[in-house]
């Protein structure tokens, strides 16, 4: 799947997007998400969050997204869980993966995937996918090539493990070729999509 990226983009543009056939968006910054998702209430799209996770502020994004790309600890799953409306299917997760240890970036690290992911498997209201990641800055083609297929690793690692899962989010406008030779299955595409945005 495309999650064409609209961080930093204004409501009018994810319009003209989902007129061309966009229906998954992603956003990172939340306040900024919420004032598009209020704006653009009457169309059908399912919003994709793929920013850092405050503790405090999960309630709206268990409110009001199909999805969550940076899980990275069990306390924000728990909350997202409680926060989940009945009313809503459950709120599909992705872990995301911190290959490099990069401290800058969220996620994980390989060792803390599987107890992470048990953990969001008996969570009656999320519903584990798969994996997340964003690769460092300025990698070689060879060094992204490494990095997706380790990623893709840890998400075989995942179902030997008896994990239910069938999505790796990996690549975006500079790499998605790589991510999805790479076998990723969920593309997150922003300058591509829309050009080049004001903030993010
Ligand atoms: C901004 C962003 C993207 C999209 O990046 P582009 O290079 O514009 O395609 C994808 N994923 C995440 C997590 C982002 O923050």
């Amino acid at each position: 799947m495309i999650v064409a990226v609209s961080k930093g983009q204004p409501a009018a543009a994810i319009a003209a997007a989902y007129a061309a056939g966009h229906r998954r968006f992603g956003e990172n910054y939340l306040q900024e998400a919420l004032d598009k998702i209020e704006a653009l209430s009457d169309l059908d799209i399912e919003w994709h969050f793929i920013g850092r996770i405050q503790s405090n502020k999960t309630r709206p994004i268990a409110e009001h997204f199909a999805w969550v790309h940076t899980l990275d600890r069990s306390r924000i799953a728990q909350r997202l869980d409680a926060q989940r409306p009945e009313a809503l299917e459950r709120l599909n997760v992705l872990i995301q993966v911190n290959l490099e240890g990069e401290t800058q970036k969220g996620g994980v690290s390989p060792s803390e995937i599987v107890p992470l992911a048990q953990a969001v498997a008996s969570l009656p209201r999320l519903r584990l996918r798969g994996l997340m990641t964003i690769p460092p800055a300025e990698m070689s083609e060879a060094g992204l090539r490494e990095h997706f297929l380790a990623v893709a690793a840890l998400g075989d690692r995942l179902r030997q493990e008896g994990c239910d899962v069938d999505t790796l989010s990996m690549g975006m406008s500079g790499d998605f070729e790589t991510a999805v030779q790479c076998g990723s299955s969920c593309v997150r595409i922003g300058t591509a999509i829309f050009g080049p945005r004001e903030r993010g």
